[in-house]
């Protein structure tokens, strides 16, 4: 048995010999931790188990066209202990931010670089391109129907956490699951309508703000983007509203690199990195205390915008350089 083989036996284990179950995914919830946690909790009603969902933040508005996205609890603890708490798309517990979790028996379940292996039971694969991909081997291996809408989930997932089928962690198994989950039903064009149609005007005008605004740095091969709450406000959107423009700049040929500064309050920013090919922003975030995946990663810092940036352009130069010829 290989040892993604064995860590899968270990957790359908687990899983059956237990009866109440709490999931939780990351805090700003995305689609790939939607989309594998309510797959995994429809996967455990069929097995007749009891099921809990919480996570730190509510479930974004396109997802909520999903079914069982009302049944997230919002709440940043967890009060009762469970036979096991899943925790999915978190390379630390932390990630949840709901505390609480540990007093459950904990099964860590992800693909993220770096996890800590904080869980009783761990699977990790980095080569899956979502946590959605390995819940659609759990599921196949706990030996549930794959429903449409198990099925639905997971293909959120993956839809979403690959850029559209554009990052590098894409593999054939992707697509043998996308067949299967289409064989199971999945409609691509109803989902992917329901995912990224679903733009407000003010969401459109905040994107227009932000990209007219776009500075480049390296020959034209690093964008550097920002938004703070006046651009927001002008544009008559919210925050929320900034979800995916991070990945608009990687659609110029020349540009390879992307840093996105939004403020939060005062001098502290959330920045979003995304990158092409082996340019390895998941390194550089890692530095700054957040994480992610080599070509998408994120972090919380605290400065002057100006000091920031050149930071970040200095370390993504490094980047750029150190890349493999290859690459272009
Ligand atoms: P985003 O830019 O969309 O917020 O995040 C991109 C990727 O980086 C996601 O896979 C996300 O989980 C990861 N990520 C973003 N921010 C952080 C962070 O502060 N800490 C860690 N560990 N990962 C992060
Ligand atoms: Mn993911």
């Amino acid at each position: 048995m290989s040892s993604h083989q064995q860590a899968i036996a270990g957790i359908v284990d687990a899983i059956r010999t237990r009866q109440r179950f709490v999931l939780s995914s990351h805090a700003r919830p995305d689609g790939d931790a939607i989309g594998a946690q309510l797959a995994m909790a429809y996967a455990l009603d069929a097995l007749g188990k009891d099921v809990v969902l919480i996570n730190k933040d509510p479930v974004p508005g396109p997802l909520r066209a999903f079914p069982g996205a009302e049944r997230i609890v919002v709440a940043d603890r967890a009060d009762e202990t469970y036979d096991a708490a899943i925790i999915m798309e978190c390379s630390t517990l932390d990630r949840t931010g709901v505390t609480g979790l540990d007093t459950s028996f904990v099964i860590n379940i992800d693909h993220h670089q770096g996890n800590t292996g904080y869980g009783a039971l761990n699977w990790f694969d980095e080569s899956a391109a979502a946590c959605a991909e390995m819940v659609y081997d759990l599921v196949v291996a706990l030996g549930v129907p794959m429903t449409r809408t198990i099925a639905t989930h997971i293909y959120v997932g993956i839809l979403t956490d690959t850029g559209s089928f554009h990052y590098s962690a894409i593999s054939a198994r992707t697509f043998d699951i996308c067949r299967a989950l289409v064989e199971a039903g999945v409609e691509p064009p109803r989902v992917a309508r329901a995912v990224f149609d679903s733009n407000t005007l003010g969401r459109l005008r905040l994107f227009g703000a932000v990209l007219s605004a776009i500075e480049l740095e390296q020959n034209g091969h690093l964008a550097l983007m920002r938004v703070d709450e006046a651009m927001v406000a002008r544009a008559g959107g919210t925050y929320d509203d900034t979800e995916g423009l991070i990945n608009l700049p990687l659609t110029v040929k020349e540009i390879l690199a992307v840093i996105f500064f939004k403020q939060v309050e005062g001098d502290e920013y959330r920045v979003s990195m995304r990158s092409k090919g082996d340019i390895d922003i998941g390194a550089i975030a890692k530095e700054f205390g957040g994480g992610g995946h080599k070509n998408a990663a994120g972090c919380t810092v605290r400065g002057a915008i100006d000091a920031l940036q050149k930071t970040f352009i200095d370390k993504i130069e490094t980047a750029i350089d150190g890349r493999s010829v290859s690459h272009r």
